[in-house]
């Protein structure tokens, strides 16, 4: 059984398509410029594989913020995007009445937490929480294995969380709040404050003490709310490596030994981790979401 996959990112689409154990048969990468344009590209890819396997349902992992609700008039669509050309683009309809088959939508960052739940490092692990740290902060949430929705869908990345006093002159990059966590911990809010990328900053940088204390922040609330049973944290600013035992030890300075368990005490290379899925993993997202339903 095959489905097919749409990684929709705000520079590029991925399409591709998988089987149900995560493997990825093939894939094309397409820029990110009109919905017309690019839709009408991701149509035409989709019906000529149709033309020699069977595709059962399309997942669409999209950035955001998409409109979940089925309940909802706006239900399937792109909302309130700074990319203006995709506001309020109905891009789940538009997909499905040009090619005749279920798609299955959710976020991009659900659908990374639901590809590392089914395939890769949480397997076993329930709930879940992904989070990616990069150009913005977003994360995922899997509950009793499905992505958690609720009234829209969890955004992470805007968490409140406390601001360090040595970092009391950065008023934070956030349009909407500034000092949130993306507006403190993203990788463009890493350049906005020292002037320089991440991947500039030595490791010994006081920056990187601050990264990690934003985002322990951040995880320790997310211990204190969902109660996850692993946390995996992927994204550009998380590939320096050194960063995760630092959080682990904020993260279980911030607890304090108050949640006796052992993952939480312990607070280790197991508990905080990198994710499993290397390669086309927002691709593999996609194709968990059409997989799974
Ligand atoms: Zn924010």
């Amino acid at each position: 059984m095959f489905f097919g996959g749409i990684e929709a990112g705000g520079t590029k689409f991925i399409v591709g398509i998988g089987d149900s154990s995560g493997l990825i048969t093939d894939h094309v990468e397409i820029p990110t410029t009109s919905p017309g344009e690019t839709i009408s590209i991701v149509v035409d890819y989709f019906l000529a594989k149709r033309k020699s396997i069977k595709i059962d349902r399309i997942g669409l992992a999209s950035f955001g913020p998409v409109d979940l609700n089925p309940k909802s008039t706006t239900y399937g669509y792109i909302t309130n995007t700074p990319k203006l050309d995709w506001m309020n683009f109905d891009i789940l309809h538009e997909l499905e009445k040009a090619l005749l088959i279920p798609v299955v939508i959710d976020t991009d960052v659900n659908a990374a937490a639901l590809a590392e739940y089914e395939w890769g490092a949480a397997q076993g692990k329930d709930p879940i929480v992904y989070l990616t740290v990069g150009t913005g902060i977003g994360g995922g949430v899997i509950v009793n294995g499905k992505p958690l929705h609720g009234l829209s869908h969890p955004e992470i990345g805007h968490l409140r969380i406390r601001q360090s006093k040595i970092d009391y002159k950065f008023s934070g990059i956030c349009p909407f709040h500034k000092n949130c966590m993306e507006g403190l911990a993203s990788g463009p809010a890493i350049f906005a404050r020292w002037g320089v990328l991440g991947q500039d900053l030595s490791p010994d940088h006081i920056g990187w003490e601050l990264e990690a204390e934003y985002l322990a922040e951040g995880i320790s609330n997310l211990i204190l709310t969902i109660s996850p049973e692993i946390i995996i944290l992927g994204g550009g600013v998380m590939k320096n490596d050194f960063l995760f035992p630092m959080i682990r030890r904020k993260v279980k300075e911030n607890l304090n030994n108050y949640v006796t368990k052992k993952e939480i005490l312990d607070c280790n290379d197991v508990y905080i981790i990198p994710p499993g899925l290397k390669s086309f993993s927002g691709l593999a997202g996609a194709i968990a979401l059409a997989s799974d339903n």
